[in-house]
């Protein structure tokens, strides 16, 4: 048998080229076939198919087409956030410059977990997630008057430090720069650290307290949707031990962006932690226009941005970003095959404290080529138009007698709901365009009730589009 080509080396670019005509081409067949937002009959349907298409897993003797197969399987049964009506989840459309960029990470294959490994990359991955870092920490959103929180007493931990200090650490997602956010608080502030958050945080905040086995959470009740500033007050007064709060700026279920200049001074005031779980709103940094939105955020400790949400990235392109970059201390490993001292001391950067993980994609190649390819102008110009279309979408519904709306969205998500309608009622509609394969929409509850949910993450999504969607799920409530 021939050796099968390899993707990098000199003849990785011509061994590749007629691969990706097929992978091209399967992407394109399986989207035909599947004709919609999603695969129409519910898993069992899609289960079977896959079945089919996958047939023995790892046959005695190769088949060449299987690349063919599987993708188009792949495609066929995918839900397609570039499809309008695809627009349940913070699940975005990846830029097609942004996949290219991830092709040649793969092609190359360098790891971060050493200089050796990825003596180009890792150089990247410093300048970009300090520039990254600098958006979050040193920028002044415009006519926010944000100067007032600019340096809030740091009792608890020491004097002021220098914003210039800050960093960025690239992770998965949102659940692992929230893990790593408490990691730190627990490092910094001891293990009897509790965590404070509203019911609107992401689960996977608790869920790390829970992991780092830290004191149970305090939860906080958000009728609201948002973290009440007068509740927090109430519980940083009666804990004493250390506290490390969570705020959100962008919640998943409604898009609400915490009160976050009073919960930084409320911090500053007890001399409490901050985070902010920006995983969703975090995009809003682009915007000229929505930026101002996220006033307080620059305070934090930590911030959890989310680039595959509102930075139209293929997964995974996560950063928690750090307001001291002593904080990250704590994370430094010594391996001697990966950062010995003599090495370290000879100047070959040392990168094993930069994540928990070890080998580690360059996720930050396609973050880089998407800012340097957009431009501030050009992210700004996405961010604004998935704000615009959400602004219109709830116009919609608030003008439809059929429908009812939950509140003018925040960034991009609208809740609504047919009107008169039983929460069985709103919960059936949303499975049934699903099984059909005609819309893929979410759910939440709010205000005790259940809604519907739409995430506008797509900047071609039209408002012919949208009008089309309240038509479909309109036809498809029983009356
Ligand atoms: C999506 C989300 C997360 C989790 O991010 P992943 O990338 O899915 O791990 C955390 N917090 C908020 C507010 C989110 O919306």
């Amino acid at each position: 048998m021939n050796t099968p080509p390899l993707a990098s080396g000199p003849e990785g670019p011509p061994s590749l080229r007629p691969l990706l005509d097929t992978v091209l081409e399967a992407l394109g067949e399986g989207a035909r076939a599947r004709g919609g937002p999603l695969p129409a009959g519910g898993p069992g349907a899609v289960a079977s198919r896959v079945r089919d298409a996958l047939g023995d897993v790892l046959p005695d003797e190769g088949d060449p087409d299987s690349l063919r197969h599987l993708v188009r399987a792949l495609a066929e049964g995918a839900a397609d956030p570039a499809d309008p009506l695809c627009a349940a989840h913070l699940h975005c459309p990846p830029l097609a410059v942004a996949a290219a960029a991830d092709l040649a990470v793969s092609v190359l294959n360098p790891s971060m977990d050493s200089w050796d490994q990825a003596p180009a990359a890792s150089e990247l991955e410093a300048l970009v997630t300090r520039a990254l870092a600098n958006e979050v920490y040193l920028e002044v959103p415009r006519g926010a008057g944000l100067h007032r929180y600019a340096a809030p007493p740091r009792g608890a931990t020491g004097p002021h430090r220098p914003a210039a200090d800050n960093d960025a650490l690239v992770t998965t997602g949102g659940t692992e720069s929230n893990q790593l956010a408490l990691l730190l608080a627990r490092e910094i502030q001891g293990p009897e650290v509790r965590l404070i958050c509203g019911a609107n945080a992401h689960h996977s905040l608790p869920r790390a307290a829970w992991l780092l086995g830290m004191p149970a959470p305090v939860i906080i009740p958000t009728p609201t949707g948002t973290l009440d500033p007068t509740t927090l007050h109430t519980a940083l007064q009666s804990g004493s031990a250390p506290a490390l709060v969570a705020a959100t700026a962008g919640t998943t279920d409604t898009g609400q962006i915490d009160p976050l200049p009073e919960i930084a001074h409320l911090c500053a005031e007890h001399h409490a932690r901050l985070h902010i779980d920006a995983a969703y709103g975090g995009g809003l940094l682009f915007s000229d226009r929505h930026r101002a939105k996220l006033t307080g955020l620059s305070v934090a400790d930590t911030v959890t941005l989310d680039l595959h949400k509102l930075g139209w990235q293929p997964v995974a392109a996560g950063l928690l970003a750090v307001r001291d970059k002593n904080d990250l201390t704590a994370l430094h490993q010594h391996a001697d095959y990966l950062n010995a001292d003599d090495d370290t001391e000879a100047g070959l950067p040392d990168l094993l404290g930069r994540s928990l993980r070890t080998t580690r994609r360059p996720d930050i190649l396609k973050i880089a080529v998407t800012l340097k390819t957009l431009g501030r102008t050009g992210l700004g110009a996405l961010v604004d138009q998935v704000c615009e279309r959400a602004r219109e979408f709830a116009q919609l519904v608030h003008d439809h007698p059929g429908f009812e709306l939950h509140e003018p969205p925040t960034i991009s998500t609208v809740l609504f709901r047919p009107a008169n309608a039983t929460d069985d009622a709103v919960a059936a509609v949303r499975r049934k365009l699903l099984t059909d394969g005609r819309a893929v929409l979410g759910r939440a509850r709010a205000a005790d009730r259940l809604w519907l949910k739409v995430t506008l993450l797509n900047p071609t999504t039209r408002p012919a589009d949208l009008a089309g969607l309240l038509q479909l799920v309109e036809g498809t409530t029983p009356r």
